[in-house]
């Protein structure tokens, strides 16, 4: 008898499953945000040896409710607040299962056009909706890319920088020079680890300082840095700047920033990450100002606030030359004539994996539902709650309020009237344990200057206004309820 699912047992199972996560998803609130269980409990509760012979697929169903589920953190929750929002949706959820359905692998446009040629049309779509520049779309000389990470994007967009400075060496030769790359103390960590990856170290990392206010990069100070490295003999490769940092969603000065690096012949890389998804909105706009006159290269990541269930980066790039330089190989074995007539798109070229999933499904499914208007409705839900959370904020004397905070993301500091700076990030990071083990949301923290601070970063799909009224009230009891207990300082 064949071992396999027969089409009438997995639309069964298939129906069971849907359901289990309809009903999830309309339960979700009766979880705790973050998991409760302790390191190593999942694992003990599941057996150590994998069964030899096939289970009902009722089994698995029973024990993801029954082990896994209180081992979730809850991302979908309305309470959560903590990073940034990881955004899931009906549509994208369908979509990622018709992806799966078809088990299409993708690496060459032969291996499924529709992959390749869907995927083209929705990044265009999606350039186009957000405002980016037309040399960004894949009838320009540019063109963008689904990737699975901003991480990975970023990657690769060094890759390519690296390729243009190196004057095409660096894909024959390897680094033989030394190049540098710049980023402020503010750039996510995937850009140090790109540089580690790409073969720079550390030492290539090159960190210029920032506004001490808004935590926005410093083009003279980049200025300075590039000059300084090129007298002494090392090659800038490239240049990230940041609109909307992961720690407080500083906005770097793009076009400050880019006509250094033009009058350098730098490339530039926009970590538009969380943000750029904003400018969906026309208000938001403001967001792309530099990125059509100097960006190299673009990426934003619609898996996080923009309704598209992970993994789902979009990497443009203004001139897609570089990155093909960088990036193609041509085994026998990939050889085929669509591909060597050069009249199609490999997407595995644009990336650091060969194979590649159908993953444009998902954004197609997304866009389609939500329409541009649903999508700008969810932004703007967003930053409007997030907008009156600061104000809550800022009107109480018991908190101390980052500035600015332009989007979704708002950092705040408690009070503690007494401590030393000291006590007090610990008297914070307790409250923040507090509230997180409460089990009615997830905020987490960072550091601004020395001090460390909370975030919360509303955008959660099902988060409404009551969601984060309850929450605001919770920290402030909280935080009266810790401060009554403290000692103070003698
Ligand atoms: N860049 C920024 C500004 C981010 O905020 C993040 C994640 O929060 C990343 C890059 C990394 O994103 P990914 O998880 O897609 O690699």
């Amino acid at each position: 008898m064949s071992p396999h699912m027969t089409p009438e047992e997995f639309r069964r199972h298939g129906k069971q499953v849907i359901d289990w996560i309809a009903d999830y998803l309309a339960g979700i609130e009766s979880h705790p945000v973050v998991s409760q269980v302790k390191p190593g409990e999942i694992r003990r509760a599941l057996p150590s040896r994998p069964p030899e012979h096939g289970e009902p697929f009722e089994a698995v169903l029973s024990d993801l409710g029954r082990i896994l589920l209180p081992g979730i953190t809850h991302w979908q929750h309305p309470g959560f607040f903590a990073y940034f929002p990881s955004n899931a949706s009906g549509p994208a959820i369908l979509g990622d299962l018709l992806s799966s359905g078809l088990g299409v692998q993708g690496m060459l446009w032969v291996t499924s056009p529709a992959c390749t040629e869907l995927e083209t049309v929705v990044v265009d779509w999606l350039a186009g909706l957000l405002g980016l520049p037309d040399h960004f779309r894949t009838d320009g000389a540019g063109g963008g890319v689904i990737q699975d990470s901003a991480s990975s994007a970023c990657l690769v967009a060094l890759l390519a920088a690296l390729h243009r400075a190196g004057d095409g060496q660096v894909t024959s030769d390897g680094i033989t020079r030394r190049y540098t790359m710049y980023v402020s103390s503010q750039t996510h960590s995937s850009l140090e680890r790109a540089a580690r990856i790409a073969g720079l170290g550390a030492q290539g990392v090159r960190v210029v300082d920032v506004d001490p206010r808004t935590l926005a990069m410093d083009p003279s100070h980049l200025r300075t840095l590039l000059d300084r490295d090129r007298a002494a003999g090392a090659v800038p490769a490239m240049v990230c700047a940041t609109v909307g940092t992961t720690s407080t969603t500083a906005i770097d000065p793009v076009p400050a920033i880019g006509e250094v690096c033009a009058e350098r012949g730098v490339w530039l890389h926009v970590d538009a990450a969380y943000a750029g998804v904003a400018a969906i909105c026309p208000e938001f706009r403001r967001l792309n100002d530099g990125v059509g006159e100097y960006a190299d290269s673009y990426v934003t990541n619609p898996h996080k606030w923009l309704l598209t269930n992970f993994d789902c980066t979009v990497l443009w790039t203004a001139d897609r030359a570089p990155l093909l330089a960088a990036l193609s190989t041509l085994p026998e074995y990939l050889r085929n004539t669509a591909t060597t007539t050069g009249s199609v798109i490999d997407y595995r070229d644009w990336q650091v994996p060969l194979g590649r999933r159908f993953r444009a499904l998902k954004l197609w499914s997304v866009i389609r539902w939500y329409g541009a208007e649903g999508l700008r409705a969810h932004i703007r839900k967003g930053v409007a709650l997030a907008q009156d959370l600061a104000s809550w904020i800022s009107a109480d004397p018991g908190f101390e309020l980052h500035e600015p905070h332009p989007l979704g993301l708002v950092c705040f500091r408690p009070r503690w009237p007494g401590l030393t700076a000291a006590e007090a990030d610990r008297a914070t990071l307790r409250l923040m344990e507090l509230l997180n083990a409460s089990g009615s949301m997830y905020v987490t923290h960072t550091r601004i200057g020395d001090r460390v601070v909370l975030r919360m970063a509303v955008g959660a799909a099902m988060t409404e206004r009551r969601h984060v009224e309850q929450a605001w009230e919770h920290i402030r009891w909280e935080h009266a309820a810790l401060s009554g207990t403290l000692p103070a300082e003698d």
